[in-house]
């Protein structure tokens, strides 16, 4: 389709490009997975787009973004600083779910809860990054997961992941004379606090000690709180410059403490850890997928 094809006039007589419909990538990649990026203009987008076209197994047959965002109608490829992909960014995920094997997703709760009934109705692959789910936005994804496969995980990485278990570990090994905190600092443009990786790493040490953290989690501290309730386990979150993920669980007793820490410097381990998700799930039952799946570390 030419460029002019894709520009239209709106009321007030400002020209915007018109939301590309057809997805024709320019590599050809017989036999690879079919990967759609939603949010492909986003800190995680751009990174997924760089390093699905990176992978010779992948092939990036589009991106979509909000109504009406600046970037419609620009190469996928262009935007996220590579060669352009011949793709250009869209606002249709139906067409995106259609086009795809496997959709990535690295957006807002509630944007993630529309996709996953497109993803659900279309049978396809659906990979949740997105952090800041309530409990019931969960539980509506779990019934989409009834009829395709999703791998959610509120942080991709190897290294997270296998913080997740040693935490466990750790946790079954020491009883509450051992206060549990769990210390984490992101970029400022993050919104959600504690992160989701901080959350996880709770239910973590929490499963360790065979308790619900609904019922030990000490969030918010501020003013009097009084002292801390023993076998509490403690958040603080900490926001600040360009800071990719940081996440300290702290085991504290009397004169000695044991610490754990996982240091993100690169976005590139969150969107390698959903391409392999995406690779593994391609040939999966439909089911609500971790990474611990994916990674072969589940119990
Ligand atoms: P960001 O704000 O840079 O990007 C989000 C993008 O999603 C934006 O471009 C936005 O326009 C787009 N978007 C929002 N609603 C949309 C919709 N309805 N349709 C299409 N596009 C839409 O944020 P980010 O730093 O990339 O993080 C995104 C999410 O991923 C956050 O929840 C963050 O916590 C999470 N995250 C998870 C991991 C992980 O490993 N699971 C790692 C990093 C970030």
């Amino acid at each position: 389709m030419s460029k002019s094809a894709h520009t239209k006039t709106t009321a007030n007589h400002r020209p915007t490009p018109a939301p590309p419909r057809a997805v024709t990538p320019v590599r050809n990649a017989k036999g690879a997975l079919k990967i759609g990026v939603i949010g492909c203009a986003g800190r995680m987008g751009q990174m997924l787009i760089r390093a699905a076209s990176a992978n010779e197994r992948c092939l990036v047959v589009g991106g979509v973004e909000r109504t009406g965002a600046s970037m419609i109608g620009r190469d996928v490829g262009a935007l996220a600083g590579i060669e352009p992909l011949g793709v250009p960014v869209g606002d249709n995920a139906g067409d995106l779910f259609d086009a795809a094997d496997a959709v990535l997703e690295f957006t807002s709760p509630t944007a993630t809860l529309h996709h996953a009934e497109l993803a659900a109705k279309r049978r396809k692959v659906h990979i949740i990054g997105t952090t800041g789910l309530d409990a019931s936005q969960i539980t509506t994804l779990q019934r989409h997961a009834k009829q395709t496969a999703i791998v959610m995980a509120p942080n991709m990485s190897l290294g997270v992941n296998l913080l997740l278990r040693l935490v466990t570990q750790v946790a079954r090994s020491l009883d509450t004379d051992w206060d549990i905190e769990i210390v984490e600092m992101h970029h400022r443009a993050k919104v959600d606090a504690p992160s989701g990786t901080a959350l996880a790493l709770g239910k973590a040490a929490a499963e360790g000690r065979g308790v619900s953290l609904e019922r030990v989690s000490a969030r918010g501290r501020d003013g009097m709180t009084g002292a801390r309730r023993r076998g509490d386990i403690g958040f603080a979150a900490l926001r600040g410059g360009d800071v990719v993920g940081e996440h300290t669980v702290v085991f504290a007793a009397d004169g000695e403490r044991v610490e754990i820490t996982h240091k993100a410097t690169s976005r590139e381990i969150f969107a390698r850890g959903a391409i392999r998700a995406a690779l593994w799930a391609q040939d999966k039952p439909p089911g609500f997928y971790s990474m611990a799946d994916v990674l072969g570390l589940s119990a």
